[in-house]
């Protein structure tokens, strides 16, 4: 089991819940930000646990927090109950369920993880509530981002967020269920700080190869010769076209940033190590291959065939660096 209590535990959102739940002065609804969208329900489950059970942290193993863990606690509500999104029937049973007295507890919790698909007919609906609950009645809500949410629902709650996690913190909270620890550290060298996408990278091999492919393309296909090779090479990966084209998107981004001087907001550092021979882009023709990068996703959406794609979308790169060298 990933160990989300140790992850969360020392975030400040998770910091000032626990102080206002000390001082008795907890809000009655929290918006809970947090990109990973994988992980969502699990951080939500961690809150719930903070804002129901008796013990100052949550215990992990009284009643309530087992229950919870379960998402089978008669006094506090997860939705959306299938894998669609929250829509109005639930938010009239919100409304519903939330006027009748608890049975266990002294109070009710309704959590509703939105991700990033929260209608306006939902938040419209549960609007009134949000402004005027009945007594005892609590809501957590969670997003991927605050954009997903109406500034009248957002103005009714207090905003709390996980932020992504350093690596060190990744590592600690996952190497009990991820146990080869040299996969486990380079899948965190190529995360954007979340346990859901450390996961996934940790899980599909495969991305690595994508990822080794990239800079091998961008710092040895020097001539429209090579182009063929390839391109042969990158239609072969077992990976989708999508994710190779997000991968040398980061690739591009990062020798950009890095080019700039703002070696601060490089995303990627193992990518970008394996790129340091690219010879021959500078910012203009970086600019333009993400502008081809952008370019080729929308084809890809057209339905091209990758073949083509990859063809033509390596022939711009090349293109553009020729370009800005003879300038
Ligand atoms: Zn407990």
């Amino acid at each position: 089991m990933i160990d989300f209590f140790s992850l969360v535990k020392d975030t400040n959102a998770y910091k000032i819940v626990r102080g206002e739940k000390s001082k008795n002065t907890l809000s009655h609804a929290y918006i809970l930000v947090c990109s990973d969208e994988k992980c969502l329900n699990n951080y939500l489950k961690e809150f719930a646990k903070l804002l129901t059970c008796e013990q100052f942290d949550a215990c992990n193993t009284c009643r309530v927090c087992n229950l919870i863990e379960k998402n089978r606690h008669q006094d506090i509500y997860f939705y959306p109950k299938t894998e669609n999104p929250v829509n109005v029937e639930d938010v009239a049973e919100i409304i519903n369920e939330s006027i009748i007295k608890p049975i266990e507890l002294n109070k009710k919790l309704f959590v509703i993880n939105f991700k990033d698909n929260a209608s306006l007919s939902v938040q419209n609906k549960l609007l009134k509530t949000l402004e005027e609950p009945p007594k005892n009645v609590f809501f957590l809500i969670g997003v991927l981002s605050e954009h997903a949410l109406l500034q009248t629902v957002k103005s009714r709650a207090k905003k709390i967020e996980i932020f992504p996690f350093d690596k060190e913190k990744l590592f600690n909270a996952l190497k009990n269920e991820l146990t080869d620890e040299v996969s486990l550290e380079r899948a965190i060298s190529l995360t954007d700080g979340t346990v859901g996408q450390t996961v996934k990278l940790y899980n599909d091999k495969n991305f690595f190869s994508t990822v080794d492919l990239v800079a091998e393309t961008l710092v040895n296909m020097n001539s429209s010769k090579n182009v063929l090779e390839y391109s042969t090479k990158i239609t072969k990966l077992s990976q989708e076209l999508e994710d190779f084209l997000s991968v040398l998107e980061l690739a591009l981004k990062d020798m950009l940033v890095s080019l700039e001087g703002k070696e601060n907001l490089v995303q990627n550092k193992e990518l970008l190590a394996k790129t340091k021979k690219a010879t021959g882009f500078n910012v203009a023709s970086l600019l333009y291959g993400l502008e081809k990068v952008e370019e080729a996703k929308k084809r890809k959406k057209a339905n091209a065939t990758n073949t083509m794609l990859i063809e033509w979308l390596l022939l711009q790169i090349l293109e553009g660096k020729f370009k800005w060298q003879k300038l």
